[in-house]
This record gives structure tokens, sequence and C-alpha cells, in this order.
């Protein structure tokens, strides 16, 4: 594995870095108090060619590979995890699936105007009754000559009151488990879309738009279709690992978002006339933080290498995933307690970036759900195999 990044994939990291200081930075504390979704920085993140990261230029984007991807996730993630998560659902869920389902037409419709942010994307899999357990959605598609009448309601859909373009996930075919699900490429302007906020403020991820979704007697036409009837599960499990990809160095960038603020902050707090830095239980908990966070980026820079080189990915991808967020999340809850009275209020980012940490072990796919599928990885099938040895 190369651990060297190369040079055009540390020019990309370099504009994410710049755009995370220039255009998130100054906002994100107020966004998130204010519960803001803000259009201005998803245009700037356009601008800079920062949601076209690995399409094709052919399509607006920037031909780059995951590894850049994940060096521009690492440095928006350290800054603003609602503005990450953003770029993962456009990027991750929506171009980058469209990229890889989508005909010639759909492609050309779609891809360059959601790199360049004009059209902005939302993934629409969860559903109040189905959100680990994905067959188990209750969304209809039902064929009427060449269209499709689309019935049914999601939940938890990042972007959903903002997008211009929803992926449904429906059922077309109930008597076929998984492989009775479509994805359609459904335009928010159909009569029959219905978005609204979710009703209860979200602990995290304030800055971030998130919607349930009503299709209500929704007609689509065949051409709408993303990938094959059937598909639907293959599909959205080909999107979710482009997307926890985004979400593990999400993980890694708050991680060291975490770790950055706690070393400065234990190099100038003093209690008994020393730093708090100079007290081996804080050096312990600095030394840990960092320890786990280089591991959380090889994990995650090993996944986008085995995807870079089009090799089987997704185990390499729960892994990344599960690890990296875990260990987000610790690091957020250490650095909380660093900061002592300090990190419980939002004046040091270490507040939010703990509130922001519990997401990522639960979207696209809970820890549970990647231990699952990391578990299945190397358990295998059940070959009938038996001890005979007592
Ligand atoms: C901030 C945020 C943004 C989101 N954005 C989107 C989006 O853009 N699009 C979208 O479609 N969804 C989105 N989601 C939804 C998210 O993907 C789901 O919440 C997640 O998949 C879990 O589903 P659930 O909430 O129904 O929990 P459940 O599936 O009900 O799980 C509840 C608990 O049971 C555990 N569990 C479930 N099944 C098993 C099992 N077989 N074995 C062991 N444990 C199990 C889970 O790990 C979890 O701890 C978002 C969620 C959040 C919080």
């Amino acid at each position: 594995m190369q651990f060297e990044p190369t040079d055009e994939e540390l020019t990309f990291q370099e504009k994410a870095r710049q755009v995370a200081a220039d255009v998130l930075l100054p906002v994100a504390r107020a966004a998130d108090a204010e519960r803001r979704f803000d259009r201005d920085v998803v245009e700037a993140l356009g601008r800079a060619g920062l949601l076209g990261g690995p399409i094709d230029e052919a399509y607006g984007g920037e031909g780059l590979g995951h590894r850049a991807q994940v060096l521009a996730h690492e440095e928006l993630g350290a800054v603003d995890t609602s503005v990450r998560g953003f770029v993962a659902v456009q990027t991750g869920l929506v171009a980058s699936c469209i990229q890889d389902w989508g005909t010639e037409e759909q492609k050309a419709e779609y891809l360059p105007p959601i790199c360049r942010a004009e059209i902005i994307g939302c993934y629409g899999l969860t559903e109040p009754g189905a959100g680990s357990d994905v067959a188990g959605m209750a969304t209809r598609a039902v064929r009427d000559g060449n269209d499709w009448i689309l019935d049914g309601e999601k939940v938890w859909i990042t972007n959903g009151n903002v997008a211009d373009l929803c992926l449904v996930f429906a059922k077309t075919n109930p008597a076929a488990g998984s492989r009775g699900l479509t994805c359609f490429l459904v335009p928010t302007t159909s009569p029959g879309f219905r978005a609204e906020p979710m009703t209860d403020p979200e602990l995290g991820h304030r800055g971030a738009d998130h919607a349930r979704l009503h299709f209500e007697g929704l007609r689509i036409p065949d051409t709408a279709r993303l990938g094959p009837e059937g598909s639907g599960f293959k599909v959205a499990m080909t999107a979710l690992d482009h997307g926890r990809l985004g979400v593990a160095a999400g993980a890694v960038g708050l991680h060291r978002g975490c770790f950055e603020a706690s070393l400065d902050f234990a190099r100038r707090r003093r209690q008994f006339g020393r730093r708090i830095g100079d007290f081996q239980m804080v050096q312990a908990t600095l030394a840990d933080m960092h320890a786990a966070l280089e591991a959380s980026r090889l994990l995650t820079w090993q996944a986008a290498t085995l995807k870079d080189e089009g090799k089987p990915c997704t185990l390499a991808v729960s892994r990344a995933k599960l690890f990296a967020t875990e260990n987000a999340s610790k690091a957020a809850h250490d650095a909380v307690l660093l900061h002592g009275g300090r990190g419980y209020n939002n004046a040091y980012p270490v507040e939010r970036l703990y509130r922001d940490a519990l997401g990522l072990e639960i979207y696209e796919g809970t820890s549970n759900i990647q231990r699952i599928i990391i578990a299945r990885h190397l358990l295998g099938r059940d070959e009938g195999e038996e001890l005979t040895d007592v």
C-alpha cells in the first residue's frame, strides 16, 4: 500500500483545508447554534470543486480517486461535521451512485450541476419502520404503463428540505425481499413529493438539514429508474460503500479537531502552577487520543486505496467506519473532560464536536451493523462442518 499521498491528492486536500479555514470556520459555531443550513457554504464548496472529487471530468468532476476524497473529508470534518455530512451525501451517496449506475443521459443531466452545487441531492432510504433493516421498507412503486407510481414515507433524510433531486428506494416486488427493491431519481418538484423538517431538535449535526419525505401518488417515468428493476438493494449498498468511507474520513477529521483543541488547551491552561499538559494523566489522554487518531486514519486510507485499486473494499470500509467513528466519539468525550468546565459550553469547539460525534456512529449503518458486515466476511458461509474431536 502506498502511504504517501500524490501531489494531486495533496493539492485537493489543501483546497479543502483552505475552504474549511476561510468559509466553514467563521460560521460553524453560529450555524450550529441557530440550526442553520447555509447555502452560501455549499455554493463555495461547488466553486472550489470539492463536490466532484471522484466524479469523471467528462461530467464536471475532478476525476480524482477516493484517497483524495478522504483527505478532503478529514479537512472539512475537523471543522464542521454538518458541512462534511452534506458533502458525503451530495458526492458520496448521490453523485457517485449516479456515476456507478446511471445511463449516459442521467449522468449528463445530473452530474455537472451536482458538482457545481446547482442541484442539491438527497438519499432517501430510511423509513419509520425500516432503518437497519433496509429490505423491510414499506415505500411502494407500482408500474403504470411506462410510468411508476410511488407511495410512502422516508425519515431523517439529510438535505431533504433543500434538495432538488432525491434518490428514492422503493419496493417494486414485495415478494422478492431484498431483490425486490428499485431506485428512482425523483425531482423534488414532482407533484406528490412533500418534504417537512424532522419534528424534534437533533443532538448534533445542527447545521445540516434533515427531513421527513412523503410520496403520495407520485408519478415518474421509467427513464427515472436508476439501475435495473430489482437492483435497488445493490444500488443502496454500493452507495453506502462510498458514503461510509466519507463518514470514516469525517470521523478522522472530527477526532483530529478534538485532539488539536485538547493539545492546545493542555499547553495553555495552568493549574497548580503548571501547564495541565505536564500532569501524567493528561498526557495519557493526549497520547491515547493521538494513537487512535493515527490508527483511524490508516484504516481509512487503506479502505480508500483498495477502492481506488478497484479491489473488494466492503470489509475495509466497514472496519474503517466502525473504528474511526467509535474512536472519534471517545476522543470527543475525552476532549470535553480535558477542557474542564470550558468544555461544557460552546465557547470551545469540543462541545459541538462531542454532540456531532454520535451521529457518525448511527448513520450509513450503525456500529452494530458494521460489526455484522465484518463478522459475516470473517466467518463466511456455513459449510456444514462440525467438530468430531470429542
Ligand atoms: C444525522 C443523521 C442523518 C441521517 N441521514 C440520512 C439520509 O440522508 N438518508 C437516509 O436514508 N437515512 C439517514 N439517516 C438515518 C440513519 O441511516 C438511520 O438512523 C440508521 O440507519 C439506523 O436506523 P434506525 O434509526 O431506524 O435505527 P434501528 O435500525 O431501529 O436501530 C436501533 C438500534 O438497534 C440496533 N440494531 C438494529 N438491528 C440490529 C441487528 N440486526 N443486530 C444488532 N443490533 C441491531 C442498531 O444498531 C441500533 O443501535 C440519518 C440519521 C441521522 C442520525
